[in-house]
């Protein structure tokens, strides 16, 4: 009997305890997730924005005065990630600060003023977005409703609402008006009727990339060996077939041969590859069918207010629910505590000095800023985030040219509709890919008209700006661009970003290594441009013309440093999105334990994505039971309430 009791009792006591535990751990994770419940309280934003809102400025002082020590969470970097991330962790109690070491909010979604002439407002990084980028908001704000109006764009046309154009330069052919994608591929087929079966196989091949895409996204929010087997899974056969292609690959199999027609078909179905900052013989050929097929299928949208209205608004859900959004705020480091043989992220050290301890840290800064500049070294190569290893490059940047011009929208053409010009010269027998090539290889040797860019007109795609200055319209183009084109220009010799230097947002701005070399590379580029905007604008003259300037990759590393002035961070080449190792590597939750990472790198480029990529971080971070909890708020607020309403249906 004592043998038997001795065997039996230890292994009672064992499951009494285990079965004790799990009871009472599942009894707090029931009464935390109805405590969120009871408390959640929508957000409902002020009808007038409280002034200096998103403008606070770090110093220690200031810090200490908002009680940050001991915060929840810091999130590094307030770009649309960062910041979505920041006001879903707020609605759900956490205490959040945010550190933005501009010394504006919203990384690409903020807006500048040349040279403080506050009458012309340039976007940095958010030209146009998704209609759905306003119901985006709306879960992240906690809110039924969201509080900016993103607007479809469209000119009412024959075609139908154009909002964008495609002109081949140099193959003869008609512009090609894009309203919606059946209209769109009902115009190609009028026009390449001998491709029409190989254009359905090629819709077909994308509709196939695009229904796996938001399954694609929230398998992020999976522990990576589940991901890693859904991934593997006969679910993404056709994923992994063609998702791991370039775009140029996937065209040639699709559509053989180099016959005119055919050129100009491959041609026209990558002519909106600059939306994806790479070129088509290096980027993804999901990305391809995500901007060729995907968005003349949703539509393209603008923010009234332009897109630091988006990110304002997030500051304001945040900071009303007790959290804190601080600019000029530099984080120099993350601290690492090693304990045990375990890394541990305890908080920030500030590049002066000052630190702040937190629960948990969020880089929304970037992989590679965060990898090389923010983590130590060994700590980021003991978990395998170590940046030189990474199987993904750092993406290209842009040139973008933004003109100041005074007059009225009508009478100069101008409206809100993209133009997109792509080199399609006989020289380069019509393929667009080739001429990017040749562009590539010596962009300012190419003929100008042989210069691949977007126009966009962004006082014409407000629909708020009307009323505040009616008669300043703003022009900004987008080129691609290389870093190494200008980076013999950078401030210092260790390549150091200028933003270390701690002076650059104060007007003047920093001077760069031969800034008359520097300023006569940037006119150059100026004039090319204008002369191509001057030719697809006939009534836009000089006399029309305010002010002309041109930023550069360097220009972007300046404001949002994000290594090699990279408009898109890591490049979308096919690996980002079928390269399991790669994957693993960018996968939200880090080897560091209370390190998450989140942002462009993380999902993929483009706002939406990037304001999702911050919402599924948080949700990984707040755990299933928390998920749970939020599908109710937006099966409540966003299913239930009819989720449509936030795109505006009725286009300008
Ligand atoms: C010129 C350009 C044009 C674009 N056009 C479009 C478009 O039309 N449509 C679209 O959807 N997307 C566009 N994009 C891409 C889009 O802007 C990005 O995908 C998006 O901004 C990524 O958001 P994010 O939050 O991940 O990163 P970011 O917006 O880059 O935010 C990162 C933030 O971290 C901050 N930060 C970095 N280091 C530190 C540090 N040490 N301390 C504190 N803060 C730090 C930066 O200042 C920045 O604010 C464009 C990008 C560029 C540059």
């Amino acid at each position: 009997r004592a043998r038997l009791l001795a065997m039996v009792v230890p292994g009672a006591v064992l499951w009494w305890v285990l079965l004790a535990t799990a009871a009472a751990v599942s009894t707090a994770s029931i009464a935390a997730l109805l405590y969120d419940l009871l408390t959640f309280k929508k957000y409902v934003p002020p009808v007038k924005r409280r002034k200096g809102l998103g403008h606070t400025r770090y110093t220690a002082a200031a810090a200490a005065e908002a009680q940050v020590e001991g915060v929840d969470v810091v999130v590094i970097g307030s770009g649309m990630a960062g910041l979505s991330c920041a006001a879903l962790l707020s609605s759900f109690n956490k205490r959040v600060i945010v550190l933005e070491q501009h010394e504006v909010v919203g990384g690409g979604a903020h807006s500048y003023a040349v040279d403080g002439k506050q009458k012309w407002r340039f976007d940095s990084g958010l030209h146009y977005t998704i209609p759905q980028a306003g119901a985006l908001l709306a879960i992240a704000c906690g809110a039924k409703e969201s509080p900016v109006k993103v607007s479809r764009m469209g000119v009412p046309s024959a075609e139908g609402n154009v909002y964008d154009r495609v002109q081949l330069v140099g193959s003869g052919d008609k512009e090609l008006r894009i309203a919606s994608d059946l209209q769109m591929f009902a115009e190609m087929k009028r026009r390449f009727p001998g491709l029409s079966q190989r254009l359905d196989r090629f819709v077909w091949v994308c509709a196939g990339l695009l229904w796996r895409f938001p399954i694609w996204c929230l398998s992020a929010l999976l522990p990576h060996w589940l991901r890693r087997k859904l991934l593997l899974s006969p679910l993404f056969a056709h994923w992994r077939t063609w998702a791991s292609r370039t775009a140029v690959d996937a065209l040639e199999l699709l559509f053989p041969g180099d016959d005119k027609d055919a050129a100009l078909l491959k041609s026209y179905l990558s002519s909106l590859w600059i939306d994806t900052g790479c070129p088509p013989d290096r980027v993804g050929f999901f990305m391809l069918a995500a901007v060729t097929v995907g968005f003349p299928h949703i539509g393209g949208a603008y923010p009234e207010g332009g897109p630091e209205a988006m990110a304002l608004s997030l500051v304001e859900a945040i900071e009303s629910r007790g959290g804190k959004v601080f600019v000029r705020a530099l984080v120099d480091k993350v601290n690492i505590d090693s304990h045990n043989g375990v890394d541990t992220a305890t908080g920030v050290t500030m590049a002066d000095g000052s630190t702040i301890s937190a629960a948990a840290v969020v880089s929304a800064a970037g992989y590679r800023t965060t990898t090389s500049t923010l983590l130590p070294r060994a700590a980021a190569a003991r978990h395998g985030l170590d940046p030189s290893t990474l199987p993904v490059k750092q993406g290209d940047g842009f040139i973008m040219c933004n003109i100041g011009v005074t007059g009225d929208h009508e009478a100069l053409g101008l409206d809100c509709a993209n133009l997109w010009l792509q080199p399609c010269a006989a020289a380069h027998g019509h393929m667009l890919a080739e001429g990017v090539r040749k562009f590539v290889d010596d962009p300012l040797g190419v003929d100008e008209a042989q210069i691949p860019m977007m126009i966009t007109i962004p006082s014409s795609k407000d629909r708020s700006w009307h009323k505040l200055h009616p008669d300043s319209i703003m022009i900004q183009t987008l080129t691609l661009a290389k870093w190494e084109w200008f980076s013999q220009h950078l401030i210092s010799s260790n390549s150091k970003p200028a933003s270390r230097t701690g002076s650059r947002h104060a007007p003047p701005h920093t001077t760069r290594k031969d800034q008359a070399a520097y300023d006569a590379t940037k006119k150059r580029w100026g004039d090319r441009i204008i002369s191509q905007v001057k030719k697809a604008f006939p009534k836009l003259t000089d006399a029309h013309i305010a002010f002309v300037n041109v930023s550069t990759p360097l220009t972007i590393e300046n404001y949002l440093p994000s290594t090699s002035g990279s408009a898109i961070g890591l490049d979308v080449t096919p690996n980002r999105f079928t390269d399991i190792e790669a994957i693993r590597r960018l996968d939200m939750r880090t080897g560091v334990k209370n390190l998450w990472l989140t942002g462009q790198d993380t999902l993929v480029c483009g706002q939406p994505l990037a304001q999702l990529s911050g919402m599924l971080t948080a949700l990984r971070m707040l755990g299933p039971l928390r998920l749970a909890a939020f599908a109710w708020r937006v099966l409540r607020f966003h299913v239930i309430a009819g989720g449509l309403r936030y795109a505006d249906i009725s286009t300008w």
